[in-house]
């Protein structure tokens, strides 16, 4: 499936906010956000009147890209959120975190949504005992994640394990960083997520 392989940077640039794409470095001082947040192009530091609509798609494809998702399967997600119970903004980000390579991010064995990625296309974890290699999985309640056993020994995880141990991870995932293990301990709530969303304008958006 085509993936965006640009320059990250720019797509943080473009929405204006730190998205985390790069690991170690978005919190540095080379983070590109803290040295010039102007939007990319020739006019990119142009001060330009977002209207409604702007302001909505932007919205939107900064959610998309933080958590690594593209168009199509974004829609899908949107409409599994509008078709269940409750808030479908609130839904749809409940529904992204629980993305398999959300999960490895958040229990801190990934610098980034696109390391976690790798990790997952790579085999290293399992869900409840099988090897899963789907970033896309969506963990459900009670799920047990881990490392595999065979990549456990590798220096790699060894140190992704001792970073995983000083990572503070949501509460809805219990997470023995010494055992290589998570456990999804319930669903994610909204207020969990602590990255600044307003899903109202994802919701207008595609209710036009
Ligand atoms: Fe975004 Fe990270 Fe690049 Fe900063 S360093 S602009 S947060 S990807």
């Amino acid at each position: 499936m085509a993936r965006y392989t640009g320059p990250v940077c720019r797509l943080c640039r473009r929405e204006g906010t730190k998205l985390f794409l790069k690991g170690d470095r978005c919190t540095s001082g080379k983070c590109a956000i803290d040295r010039r947040s102007a939007a990319p192009g020739q006019h990119g530091a142009a001060n330009k009147k977002v209207r409604e609509y702007g302001m909505q798609l932007r919205e939107k494809q900064k959610t998309r890209r933080y958590y690594g998702v593209l168009e199509k399967q974004f829609v899908n997600y949107f409409e599994e959120a509008d078709r269940k119970e409750g808030m479908t903004g609130e839904n749809l980000i409940c529904l992204l975190e629980r993305r398999l390579d959300n999960v490895v991010y958040r229990m801190g064995f990934a610098a980034s949504h696109k390391e976690a990625r790798q990790l997952v296309l790579h085999g290293h974890f399992t869900v409840n005992g099988k090897k899963v290699n789907i970033p896309s999985l969506i963990v459900k309640a009670g799920d047990e994640i881990a490392v595999k056993e065979a990549s456990r020994a590798s220096e790699k995880f060894k140190a992704l394990a001792e970073s995983a141990a000083t990572h503070t991870a949501p509460k809805w995932l219990e997470v023995k960083a010494d055992a290589f293990t998570a456990k999804v301990v319930a669903l994610p709530a909204r207020e969990d997520v602590d990255f600044d969303f307003n899903e109202q304008l994802i919701v207008e958006l595609y209710s036009k």
